[in-house]
């Protein structure tokens, strides 16, 4: 980038609470149902219906709300937002306008230049519009209104951002954290995290705010970081060029990485925004909040400092413990039965992690007994199983067999042997194989112990205790 000059971004964030039912009436919220299926009269906008709000949204939002330090509105009331869409059958959107659920709050990232917090402006409720599907039929756009009344927050920052990468960081922590509290699965492919990007520059030092373009309906982070770098070169170059920004609405094309306008903006829509008068204002009380609060899981942040002082683990580690809240609770249960916390994180992030990118399931559907998992760090921790064979023998067994990893490496006869009479055997057959390697140990090259414990160790398919059988090498080698 053109170093004279400064990006200035925004984002605001669309997420779909994972709510059963929508915002407003109990519809399901299923997502991939025969289109125009779950459309009550209420969805559909008939008149006389009326909406009652779903108190399950409500509590997400608080939760969003509480792990990012928001302040929570105590008297909130929802408002129409007017304008005509084909996919918003009522004629305006139910949205929160100026008392958003959720006030001020913070998000860290983290980013090659180190951590800091991004301010967040709002967090409200609001509900989702149908679908138009543009690509079905050459002459006509299909709606599908499943999707209509879908509960989302709207997650809005301060224009705090300042790269391409720090919006990458950014929509990564929020798709973690709302996974981790459990209230979106944060599944971008299916559009239940969409982001706009609002985008400006500056002269580097300047404080007021360049005219701002807004890229709308980014549905991955990649293409949220695509268009970001394009919209900050294509506006250096306007500069530079000597023409001045239009405030425009746009459009990012994954074909070519580029962004298009599809409006310009003269002024503010006029939403006409008034309280709707079918849903009266809904007040929090400070002990309900103060409930979801406690109701909270522990925040990723704080565990993987938890992680790094209390069991000593690296942070690298612990934060890839950290990554998904599965993990994480996965860890948690083996280390009930285990206090080798150390081992307990390789073995996740090692065998356990690998086995299941090899099967493409995630933590969530491990189904592996921690004691069993427990139980089998143990036996190699005491050098009674060789590590590779647990994690390539044993490891595959006790998952699907769901039996004890003693019972499978005596069974498979995978047990390390420390009887001194079988190791000296395989031992002297080690010496015997390599005498030209002896003669230049015996000259002072004692380097050369490792490749006789890892001869031993072949010749006894790893089942060679290796402390021992260093020990009795040395003996035979003086
Ligand atoms: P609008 O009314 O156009 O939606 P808002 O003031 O509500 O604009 O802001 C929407 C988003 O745009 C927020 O995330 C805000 O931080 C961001 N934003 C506002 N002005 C700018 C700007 N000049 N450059 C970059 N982002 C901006
Ligand atoms: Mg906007």
């Amino acid at each position: 980038m053109n170093n004279k000059y400064e990006a200035v971004i925004g984002l605001e964030v669309h997420a779909q609470l994972a709510t059963q039912t929508k915002l407003f009436c109990g519809d399901s919220t299923l997502f991939g149902a025969e289109p125009n299926t779950h459309v009550s009269p209420i969805t559909l906008g008939h008149p006389g219906t009326l909406p009652m709000t779903n108190k399950k949204a409500i509590e997400f939002a608080i939760k969003m709300g509480l792990a990012c330090d928001c302040e929570i509105e105590r008297t909130n009331y929802f408002a129409r937002k007017n304008y005509f869409y084909p996919d918003l059958p009522k004629g305006y959107q139910i949205s929160q306008h100026t008392t958003p659920i959720c006030k001020g709050g913070k998000v860290k990232i983290k980013t090659d230049q180190g951590e800091r917090f991004v301010q967040l402006n709002r967090i409200h409720l609001e509900e989702d519009a149908g679908k138009s599907i543009h690509d079905i039929d050459p002459n006509n756009t299909c709606i599908d209104l499943n999707r209509a009344g879908t509960p989302l927050i709207e997650i809005v920052t301060e224009p705090d951002l300042h790269s391409a990468e720090e919006a990458w960081q950014y929509v990564t922590e929020i798709r973690k954290l709302v996974r981790w509290l459990n209230i979106c699965d944060g599944n971008m492919e299916e559009g239940s995290l969409r982001c706009d990007a609002n985008v400006s520059i500056r002269l580097k030092g300047e404080e007021k705010l360049g005219t701002k373009v807004e890229v709308k309906n980014l549905n991955s982070i990649r293409n949220i970081k695509k268009a970001i770098e394009y919209e900050i070169e294509r506006m250096i170059k306007e500069v530079e060029n000597g023409n001045t920004i239009k405030q425009q609405t746009r459009s990012f094309d994954a074909n070519n990485d580029t962004t298009f306008s599809i409006r310009d903006k003269e002024e503010a829509n006029d939403y006409r925004y008034f309280p709707d008068p079918d849903l009266p204002a809904f007040v929090l009380e400070e002990a309900y909040i103060k409930d979801i609060g406690i109701s909270l899981p522990e925040l990723p942040e704080a565990l993987i400092n938890k992680y790094q002082q209390v069991f000593g683990l690296s942070a690298y580690d612990a934060t890839q413990l950290c990554d998904e809240k599965a993990t994480t609770d996965y860890f948690e249960k083996v280390i009930h039965h285990s206090t080798s916390y150390k081992s307990v994180a390789n073995w996740l992030l090692g065998p356990v992690r690998q086995y299941l990118n090899e099967q493409a399931i995630s933590f969530e559907w491990f189904t592996l007994s921690p004691i069993l998992l427990a139980e089998l760090i143990e036996l190699v921790d005491a050098g009674k199983v060789n590590f590779s064979i647990a994690a390539t023998k044993i490891l595959p067994v006790i998952i699907t067999e769901n039996k004890s990893p003693l019972a499978v490496a005596e069974n498979l006869q995978l047990l390390q042997i420390s009887d001194s009479n079988e190791l000296e055997k395989w031992v002297e057959e080690a010496i015997a194989a390599m005498p030209d390697k002896v003669a230049a140990y015996k000259k002072g090259k004692k380097g050369l112990i490792g490749l006789f414990v890892g001869e031993v160790k072949k010749i006894s398919k790893g089942k060679a205790d290796p402390k021992m059988v260093t020990e009795l090498l040395e003996q035979k080698l003086q």
